[in-house]
C-alpha cells in the first residue's frame, strides 16, 4: 500500500494550482514511510465509554485523536502543511531559518519538520508554557526563548514582537505565520475534517472543537459543512480568552489561565467564527478534571485543552438533552507528554488550587 496521491489541482510538475490552494492527496499509511513527516494525520477515532456511562450520556460519544500524532500534537499537520506549501510555492529552501511564535506544540510540529526536512528553526514562546515543551523544542535542534506571558500579543517584547525582530535581523529567515497562513485551516478542511467524516461514515450530528488560533474548528467545520450542512460544530474557549461569540460570554474579561494551547486576547486571523455554530466557555478545574479523567477512565494520555474540549462536550450533551441516536465527536489536541511536571501532578494540582490537600494526601497515597 503506496502514499496514494490524488493532486487534483497539481500540476504535472507537482506544483500547486496558484489558483487553488487545495491539494486534494489522500494521505495513506506506507509500510515504510520517507520520513517522519509522513506518519502525521489519519489519527485513530475512538469511542468514550467509561466517561459517557458515568456522566450519564447516551449519545455516541467519539474521540479524534490527535494527541497521537508523532510530535504529540494536532499542530503537527499544520507544521508539515506550513513547510510543505512554503517549498513548493519557491518561499523557503532548505537550509533557511524559520522563526515561529507558538504556545508550543505548533513549535514542536514545525521543528520536527525542520529536522527531518533540513531548516534551522528558532522558536519564540511565552514563560508559562511547560518546561517540558520547550526541552522537547531544544532536543529537537531549536532555539528557544521564553517571553514575559503577562506582555500584550502587540508589544516588541511578546514572543510576537520578538519573532518579527528576528525575521528583520537574521539572513534568510521566515515567519510562516500559524495566525495568518492559510496552510492552517486548510489541512484541516482537506485532511482533519475529512478524515472525521469518513471515520464517521458520513454520520456526525455535533463536533466539539477547543480553539487556540482556530484553524482547527474553521477548517473542519468548512469541510464538515460543506458535506453536510445540519452537522453543528461547537467551538470551546477558555474564560480569561475572549475568542467565544456572542461577546457576554467572556464577561470574565482577559485574565490569565492555566490550560495551554487555547484562548487568546485577540481574534487570529485564520478563526473565522462564521462557522462556529455555538461556544462554550471553560475553566481551568474543569478542563483538567476531565483530562486527569480521560487518562484514568479511558487509558487516553492527553493534554488539558482534551479536557477542556471533553468537560465542554459533556455540558453540551446534558443542557441539549443529546439523546440515543445521535453522535458527537470531541477532538482531543495533545497529549500528557507536555505536562508531566503540571496537572498529572498531585502536588501542582493542589499547589494550584485545583484539588484540597485532603485529595492530594489522598491520591498520593493511595494504594489497591
Ligand atoms: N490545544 C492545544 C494543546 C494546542 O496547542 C492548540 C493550538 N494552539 C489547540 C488546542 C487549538 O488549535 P488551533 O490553533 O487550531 O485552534
Amino acid at each position: 500500500e503506496g502514499l496514494e496521491r490524488v493532486c487534483k489541482y497539481s500540476t504535472a510538475k507537482g506544483q500547486s494550482d496558484p489558483e487553488n490552494p487545495h491539494r486534494h492527496e489522500k494521505r495513506v499509511r506506507k509500510v515504510i514511510n520517507d520520513d517522519i513527516t509522513d506518519v502525521i494525520g489519519n489519527t485513530p477515532m475512538v469511542r468514550i465509554n467509561n466517561i459517557a456511562k458515568k456522566d450519564g450520556i447516551e449519545c455516541e460519544l467519539l474521540a479524534k485523536c490527535e494527541y497521537l500524532n508523532p510530535g504529540g500534537s494536532v499542530k503537527d499537520r499544520i507544521g508539515r502543511r506550513m513547510v510543505v506549501d512554503a517549498e513548493i510555492s519557491g518561499r523557503i529552501q532548505r537550509g533557511d531559518t524559520l522563526i515561529e511564535p507558538t504556545s508550543g506544540n505548533t513549535g514542536i510540529g514545525l521543528a520536527m519538520t525542520a529536522a527531518a526536512k533540513g531548516y534551522n528553526m528558532v522558536i519564540t514562546l511565552p514563560e508559562k508554557m511547560s518546561q517540558e515543551k520547550s526541552d522537547v523544542l531544544a532536543a529537537l535542534g531549536s532555539t528557544v526563548i521564553r517571553t514575559p506571558t503577562e506582555m500584550p500579543f502587540d508589544h516588541v517584547g511578546s514572543h510576537i514582537g520578538i519573532a518579527l525582530e528576528l525575521q528583520r535581523t537574521l539572513d534568510r529567515a521566515h515567519i510562516l505565520d500559524q495566525y495568518k497562513n492559510p496552510a492552517n485551516p486548510l489541512v484541516h478542511y482537506d485532511e482533519t475534517g475529512q478524515e472525521i467524516f469518513d471515520q464517521c461514515g458520513g454520520k456526525v450530528d455535533y463536533v466539539v472543537v477547543s480553539a487556540g488560533t482556530g484553524g482547527q474548528i474553521t477548517g473542519i467545520s468548512r469541510k464538515l459543512k460543506e458535506l453536510d450542512p445540519n452537522i453543528q460544530v461547537i467551538g470551546v474557549d477558555p474564560n480569561g480568552s475572549i475568542l467565544a461569540q456572542p461577546d457576554d460570554l467572556n464577561k470574565e474579561g482577559i485574565h490569565s489561565y492555566k490550560v495551554e494551547g487555547i484562548g487568546y486576547d485577540f481574534i487570529p486571523r485564520v478563526l473565522d467564527r462564521q462557522y462556529v455554530d455555538k461556544w462554550l466557555k471553560t475553566d481551568d478545574t474543569e478542563s483538567f478534571e476531565y483530562a486527569r479523567r480521560l487518562i484514568k477512565e479511558e487509558g487516553m494520555l492527553v493534554g488539558g485543552s482534551s479536557g477542556c474540549a471533553m468537560a465542554a462536550a459533556v455540558r453540551l450533551i446534558k443542557e441539549l438533552n443529546i439523546g440515543a441516536g445521535k453522535r458527537v465527536v470531541v477532538l482531543l489536541p495533545d497529549s500528557v507528554r507536555n505536562y508531566i511536571t503540571k496537572f498529572i501532578n498531585n502536588d501542582w494540582m493542589y499547589e494550584n488550587g485545583f484539588i484540597t490537600e485532603e485529595e492530594c494526601t489522598r491520591l498520593s497515597n493511595s494504594t489497591l
